[in-house]
């Protein structure tokens, strides 16, 4: 039975003019990276299309360059340099366009933030200053060029060229993007311009250029598309104005009727796009909520939204005009329809973990904790909604014959559970605790990871309502539970053990360390008690380490973090939390020693050597946690493999591993195991196939074509 939509949320649905055109409803999905750029534009326009087809009423690309002065490699960004750009694009925009939503292209120059490391062009900046990033991943050593007069005319020139290629290629909406660091912020910022010219100085000076890069994009559009202006608001708003309430006041009061959609946000990674772990939702609105009181035009801003009712509030209060989702939109492309449809309860809510942004980072197409399809639209055929049934073409069998049994309740059984339910399988999901939620359990309750609870909930709220679904909490399976059970397969995912090892100057991890007071994360779940001082020793390196010695911190009085990384969750600078976790531990009270590994324990102390010098240093220490290498928690599985003669007397036509139990990692990896194997048992797609995207080509390559 078709649900109806409630009736408080009909404002989402209205449509909202944006200059020449309109959003049919209020769902904006906002410019964010994917990682798949122009290299893969079926998978990016297969990525776009699925928020399109679930609602979403503008979808947006991530940052595209206008020029090669703007090449932000190795990162994942876009191009519309030439016409096999305008090609690649124009896939998106069909797609896009074929559910009737809005197209809209962020059209971006990196400035001063860029090193050019492919094109070898001179970066440009206002002034000849670049960003001096301290993490090897965003590192250049070639300094950006002060702007003269011509390289503001080129800049303009590029902006327009790069227009009216986006009109060409179908887009709706275009960007002028003034925000995170990039050249037109740059200009905005007095620390980045340092100009004595009409483009520094003066709020009205430093916003010159913002104005005109509006100018030559509408006139390039020619009212055919919408001009919108993003830009970030978090440092001007901290600037006092002697003409507004700040300087933020003063640059939007200066260009309020100038675009015709403003996209606001703030001003650095972290912050823009905060990890659940230390921000909560909607954490822009301070910064950002004065804008619709200046302009008469349409707003938009994210703040990770995903409850109507928290929507339906933004635009009631007059804070939003469009509610902004980047990964909203991505853990649930769907989320407009759900609302549609009466079924929010149905809403894959985003956990906040920023693993998506991790793929950027990483320079990989996005990947995501709780939406596995995402990227997978195009070239695993996956789509988040649709499922092919079971290879009998039946829905569930009444019978035990071609049921699941799936052991081991944590995200990969979760997710392969619901993703068999879906497919029409008969499934059995078992669970030695008497929660499901594997990891999960003792995760979500360690400082700021709550929100991750969404994993399970979502999940369990889900298999609840199927009637193919049978759960069994607080049953420990054994081999011969399994082969009495008489299920056709057998589907192992009981995860994976933190083990006692150290870690070796070949960075490997390396001597188990069996003696007292030595625990792992999994002794600390199961409730040991830890005397102090406590030391922390991680390896691991994403949020495990800190977050454990944090979560100490509440019942010992001295906690010590010991790395061999350079930074606390070295790692967790891909996801936006490592400044925040430096933060978190120094209030705490956590003392950190890094590039240092552990050399040996003896009671009462630790002896810590430096990892280039080996100078060692002594710790007091009384309990030592390793935070290092995951194995397999697999003994289940080997025993089975051991008593292979009995599987088939007993029904059983194979047994398999998934999630940590086959290869551990973060749990957006388990997730995106248990899904694959459910998706692809039983169907003609080898499981280690998919389809290859391939740039769009049709003419010689040329490093740019100012085009028609
Ligand atoms: P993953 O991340 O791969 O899902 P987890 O470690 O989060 O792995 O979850 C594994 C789950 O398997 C845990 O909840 C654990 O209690 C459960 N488990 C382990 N062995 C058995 C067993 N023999 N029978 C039922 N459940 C089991
Ligand atoms: Fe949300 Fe995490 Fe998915 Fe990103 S990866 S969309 S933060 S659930």
């Amino acid at each position: 039975m078709k649900m109806a939509r409630n009736s408080r949320f009909d404002i989402l649905f209205e449509p909202v003019r944006i200059g020449p055109v309109t959003a049919p409803n209020r769902f904006y999905a906002v410019p964010h990276a994917s990682g798949m750029t122009n290299i893969m534009p079926r998978m990016r326009a297969g990525f776009r299309e699925t928020k399109a087809e679930g609602g979403w009423g503008v979808v947006c690309t991530g940052y595209v360059s206008v020029h090669p002065t703007a090449d932000d490699s190795p990162l994942p960004y876009a191009t519309l340099w030439d016409e096999n750009d305008v090609r690649s694009h124009a896939l998106m925009t069909e797609a896009v366009h074929r559910h009737g939503s809005l197209a809209g292209i962020e059209l971006w120059h990196g400035g001063g933030s860029v090193s050019n490391k492919t094109s070898r062009l001179p970066p440009l900046s206002p002034s000849g200053l670049s960003w001096m990033a301290t993490h090897v991943g965003f590192m250049g050593n070639q300094r950006s060029k002060a702007m003269d007069a011509t390289d503001i005319r080129n800049l303009l020139r590029w902006q327009a060229q790069a227009a009216r290629k986006a009109r060409r290629a179908g887009f709706d909406i275009v960007y002028v993007y003034a925000g995170m660091g990039y050249l037109p912020y740059e200009f905005l910022l007095p620390d980045w311009n340092l100009r004595s010219d009409g483009y520094g100085g003066s709020v009205a000076n430093r916003v010159r250029i913002v104005r005109e890069l509006l100018e030559v994009t509408k006139d390039a559009v020619a009212d055919k598309c919408a001009v919108a202006l993003r830009i970030s608001l978090e440092e001007l708003r901290g600037r006092k104005s002697e003409r507004a309430a700040s300087e933020a006041h003063e640059v939007v009061e200066l260009l309020a009727e100038v675009p015709d959609l403003w996209d606001v946000k703030m001003d650095s990674s972290p912050t823009d796009c905060a990890p659940s772990r230390f921000t909560a939702e909607g954490s822009h609105e301070p910064v950002i909520d004065f804008v619709r009181k200046i302009t008469k035009k349409p707003v938009v801003g994210v703040g990770r939204f995903t409850s109507p009712d928290t929507m339906v509030s933004q635009v009631k209060r007059g804070v939003l005009d469009l509610i902004g989702g980047a990964r909203p939109s991505i853990a649930d492309p769907f989320l407009p329809k759900k609302i549609d449809e009466g079924r929010e309860q149905d809403i894959r809510e985003c956990i906040g973990c920023n693993i998506c942004i991790s793929s950027w980072h990483d320079s990989v197409p996005v990947r995501c904790t709780q939406n596995p399809t995402a990227g997978e639209e195009w070239r695993r055929g996956w789509h988040p909604e649709r499922y092919a049934v079971s290879a009998s073409g039946s829905a569930a069998s009444a019978t035990r014959t071609g049921a699941i049994l799936i052991v081991g309740g944590g995200p990969a059984g979760l997710e392969c559970a619901l993703t068999f339910a879906r497919r029409g399988y008969q499934v059995s999901l078992a669970e030695a605790a008497d929660n499901f939620g594997g990891r999960l359990r003792f995760e979500t309750s360690l400082p700021g990871l709550a929100p991750w609870g969404r994993v399970l909930d979502w999940r369990l709220g889900q298999l609840q309502r199927m009637s193919n679904v049978t759960l069994y909490a607080g049953n420990e399976l054994s081999v011969n539970d399994i082969l009495e059970l008489e299920h056709q397969r057998v589907v192992v995912a009981t995860g994976a053990r933190w083990t006692r090892r150290l870690y070796s100057p070949l960075e490997l991890a390396a001597t188990v360390l069996e003696q007292p007071h030595v625990y792992t994360p999994d002794d600390v779940a199961a409730g040991a008690y830890l005397d102090g001082p406590i030391v922390v020793f991680d390896y691991d390196n994403y949020y495990m380490g800190s977050a454990i010695a944090e979560h100490l911190t509440e019942a010992a009085d001295s906690v010590t973090y010991v790395t061999p990384a350079g930074h606390v969750s070295a790692w967790a600078i891909m996801t936006n939390e490592q400044p925040q976790v430096h933060r978190a531990l120094a209030k705490a009270g956590v003392r950190v020693h890094t590039l240092s590994l552990v050399a040996r324990f003896e009671l009462g102390e630790v002896v810590i050597a430096n990892l280039f010098t080996g100078e060692e240093r002594r710790l007091p220490c009384r309990s030592l946690v390793i935070v290092g290498a995951r194995m397999v928690r697999d003994d289940l599985y080997q025993a089975l493999m051991l008593r292979q003669k009995e599987l088939a007397p007993a029904g059983i036509a194979s047994v398999d591993r998934i999630g940590d139990a086959l290869a551990p990692g973060a749990i957006a990896h388990a997730v995106y195991s248990g899904h694959r194997y459910a998706r692809e048992l039983d169907t003609p797609a080898g499981s280690e196939l998919y389809r290859r995207d391939a740039p769009i080509v049709q003419d010689v390559p040329v490093l740019y074509d100012a085009g028609p």
